[in-house]
């Protein structure tokens, strides 16, 4: 295939469905690949197994070296939007002084990424979780932290309408969401892309990437078959580990020589609290509040009221047998805080000949300093609110998969420069979490659509 499209996209989550629209509402011609199915309101799947194993790459956890941390990504049209929580913040000032001191980038600050944030926010239904919503496992976080007074604030959500009135439970959109409420890329800016004309091909996964006098030569398979595509230009969007792997195995390292460092994802440790009274901590908005302290930020961590379905939960247990049944006979009476530490130990992210990743992360040093902080308060929030048991999930998650593409002047220490091209590739371009230069310590997929917005018009004038 080629001459039909001006840009190929690769990767359809939170940064390539961005991309997509505005390319595509820029008058520019755009094929759209993504390696997972497409699914919808109607087709996503009802069984959490199924779901992990259909949707999620790796079949649902993708293990660090040492097997200490497990990580997760979505494999399917809209990416990892489809399965997010959908928690859409803006970075603080903490967040930028981080990124201008790794990256040396002058516009990466809140005042110049300012009308890049109100341009998608302005595009989506984005609300504060009402107090209306706060099931039981919200009402006693927020209990908790009042009597240790600790300042929390409601989580910021795109969605629309979750009719929680009507009994509907979101933890169920974990799987995608059945009532297209979620404002996930699949259902937003792809969606109006494909309106304009957008092409999309799901179920292409690309496995080699060249750069030609030309433009680009992309190959991989599709539904089996080795297909190529060339097009003057491609923007990467497969995520941090789909863009490193992509990388790395189309031999980039040797021109790149930071392609695969500085590998972030914010290790989330999860503690359960079982209490007297029933607190069905699935029912209704399954996550509505979060800290928002500055003491905690200043520490290192940040804390969100969370829950997980049966499954996940009997996979997160420490113990076999009566012990776990005794534990999941309990389910209703369970409540849980989560820990995201704000991470500054990099990890590193390779690939082998066969293209197998090896992601090398753990929480140590410094990191392991801010979880164990985090794990204390949130210890005393869950005894303030009569917790009568506590128990510590044994593994550490990393959700917010970022880095391996780190923006920055230097070519030494970077792979992406301020206009969004690999460095000394001008027709290759990345927006997405790959090219966060450190960790934020705040949710970043507002974010990465601000940063694809703006690297957007970066190849719209290019053109
Ligand atoms: C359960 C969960 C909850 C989360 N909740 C939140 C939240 O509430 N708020 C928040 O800010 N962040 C949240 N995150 C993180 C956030 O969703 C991600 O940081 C964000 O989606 C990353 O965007 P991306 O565009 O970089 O990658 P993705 O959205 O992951 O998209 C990458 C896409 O590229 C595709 N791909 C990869 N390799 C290839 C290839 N070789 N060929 C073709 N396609 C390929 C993938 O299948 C995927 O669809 C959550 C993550 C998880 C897992």
């Amino acid at each position: 295939m080629s001459g039909q499209f001006d840009c190929v996209i690769v990767g359809s989550g939170t940064s390539g469905g961005v991309i997509a629209y505005y390319l595509t509402a820029g008058g520019m011609r755009c094929l759209l690949l993504e390696a997972g199915d497409a699914y919808g309101a109607d087709t996503f799947p009802e069984n959490d197994m199924d779901g992990s194993a259909r949707m999620f790459w790796g079949g649902g956890l993708e293990l660090s070296t040492t097997a200490e941390m497990a990580f997760l990504r979505a494999r399917c049209l809209g990416g990892t939007s489809v399965v997010n929580q959908c928690l859409l913040d803006r970075f603080d000032e903490h967040a930028w002084d981080g990124w201008q001191a790794a990256s040396g980038i002058g516009f990466l600050n809140g005042e110049e990424m300012a009308p890049h944030y109100a341009e998608v926010e302005g595009r989506l239904s984005i609300r504060e979780v009402p107090p209306t919503h706060h099931n039981r496992n919200a009402l006693l976080f927020v209990e908790g932290c009042e009597r240790r007074g600790y300042q929390w604030a409601p989580l910021r959500r795109g969605e629309t309408d979750c009719a929680i009135e009507e009994g509907n439970d979101c933890i169920a959109c974990l799987n995608g969401c059945r009532r297209d409420s979620k404002q996930s890329t699949l259902v937003t800016f792809i969606r109006w892309a494909q309106a304009l004309g957008l092409q999309v091909m799901p179920g292409f996964q690309v496995e080699r990437l060249e750069s030609t006098p030309d433009g680009v030569r992309l190959s991989g398979t599709h539904q089996g078959q080795m297909q190529e595509i060339r097009a003057p230009r491609v923007v990467l969007a497969a995520g941090a580990l789909g863009n490193a792997r992509l990388l790395l195995r189309s031999g980039f390292k040797k021109r790149l020589l930071s392609l695969g460092e500085g590998f972030y994802c914010h290790p989330q440790l999860m503690t359960f609290a079982e209490f007297d009274e029933p607190v069905d901590a699935h029912r209704g908005a399954f996550q509505a509040c979060k800290s928002d302290d500055p003491r905690f930020r200043q520490a290192g961590f940040k804390l969100e009221n969370v829950f997980a379905p049966p499954t996940s939960l009997a996979m997160l247990y420490p113990g076999f047998g009566p012990r776990l049944q005794a534990f999941m006979l309990r389910y209703r009476h369970l409540a849980c805080i989560e820990v995201a530490v704000h991470d500054t130990v990099p990890g590193r992210i390779t690939a082998d000949a066969r293209g197998k990743l090896h992601m090398a992360k753990r929480l140590e040093g410094e990191d392991a300093r801010r979880g164990q902080a985090g794990l204390v308060a949130v210890r005393e929030i869950l005894e303030s609110a009569g917790a009568r048991t506590i128990l510590q999930c044994p593994m550490s998650f990393g959700l917010h998969l970022m880095g391996g593409l780190a923006i920055g002047r230097d070519e030494r220490t970077s792979v992406v420069n301020g206009r969004f091209n690999l460095h000394g590739f001008p027709n290759i371009y990345a927006a997405d979490s790959s090219v966060f230069p450190a960790a934020p310590g705040i949710n970043p997929a507002l974010t990465i659509m601000a940063l694809s917005h703006r690297a957007s018009q970066e190849v719209l004038r290019d053109v």
